[in-house]
């Protein structure tokens, strides 16, 4: 699970994210929407410690990620045990990221192997187990750019899940890419809500997906919640008129 407690960032005197308080329980889809600069991004981004916190603290599996308190006072969390929390987080960019020069197997095995610590046969099999999953056992020589966009996507996700996550991070999956491999990207991501405990943090502009996937839906609007709901409730009887403005732009 993913706790955020007094959560504040700023970008110099822009306070992008104000005193925000939330949690994602183990097993819980959570969506994030709301407009162009709202702070999603920045959210994703604080917990994989990609971004420093400003105030407050985020936990991720009860453990704190980039400040903990010790003695009441508010402690950098040493980079040593970041690096070991942060390996229980997936997360999935809109640009899928691949090593270019690796095949998709080793696109897959590279980090269960160098940071986790498994064996070469382990991993592999493992990597076929997942490439299975996401609908790409024949492809796994293959090098990324030999894939279509959407499979290249897939491959992200398999490498995600290959360090088994307690949380996985989805960041704008299907945004860059072409309309009609949006929908086998989304369907995997459905199977894996659908098969696994795993707690997941999205941040997307499909909002059909968001409707299908999320226990919760969040709304955001400068950096705080605007409104939060089951996404029958968000999406069909929004009670906030940005909410409703918003919905009304993107539907
Ligand atoms: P979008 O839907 O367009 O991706 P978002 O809701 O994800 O938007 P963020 O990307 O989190 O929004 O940005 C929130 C605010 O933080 C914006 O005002 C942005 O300009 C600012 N911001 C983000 N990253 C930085 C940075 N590295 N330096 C300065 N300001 C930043």
């Amino acid at each position: 699970h993913i706790e955020f407690r007094d959560v504040i960032k700023r970008f110099g005197s822009n306070t992008v994210l104000d005193d925000l308080n939330f949690t994602v329980a183990q097993g819980e889809r959570v969506t994030l929407i709301g407009p162009s600069g709202s702070g999603k991004t920045t959210i994703l981004r604080l917990v994989m410690t990609l971004e420093e916190l400003t105030g407050g603290y985020i936990h991720v599996g009860g453990i704190p990620l980039q400040y903990k308190e010790s003695g009441g006072k508010r402690v950098r969390v040493p980079d040593k045990e970041r690096r070991r929390t942060t390996q229980q987080i997936g997360m999935v960019f809109q640009h899928f990221n691949l090593f270019p020069n690796m095949t998709v197997r080793e696109n897959i095995v590279e980090a269960p192997i160098h940071v986790m610590g498994l064996g070469k046969e382990e991993a592999s099999s493992k990597a076929e187990g997942l490439l299975e999953k996401v609908g790409l056992s024949d492809k796994k020589d293959a090098r990324p750019s030999q894939l279509s966009g959407g499979q290249q996507q897939r491959v992200a996700i398999a490498r995600a899940l290959a360090m088994d996550p307690e949380v996985l991070l989805l960041d704008e999956v299907t945004s860059a890419l072409d309309p009609e491999l949006v929908g086998d990207v989304l369907g995997v991501l459905k199977d894996i809500a659908a098969e696994t405990d795993i707690s997941m943090l999205i941040v997307t502009h499909e909002m059909q997906f968001a409707r299908d996937v999320s226990d919760r839906v969040m709304m955001f609007d400068q950096g705080s919640v605007v409104e939060e709901g089951r996404p029958d409730k968000i999406f069909s009887e929004p009670e906030h008129q940005r909410t409703q403005d918003f919905l009304r732009a993107v539907l």
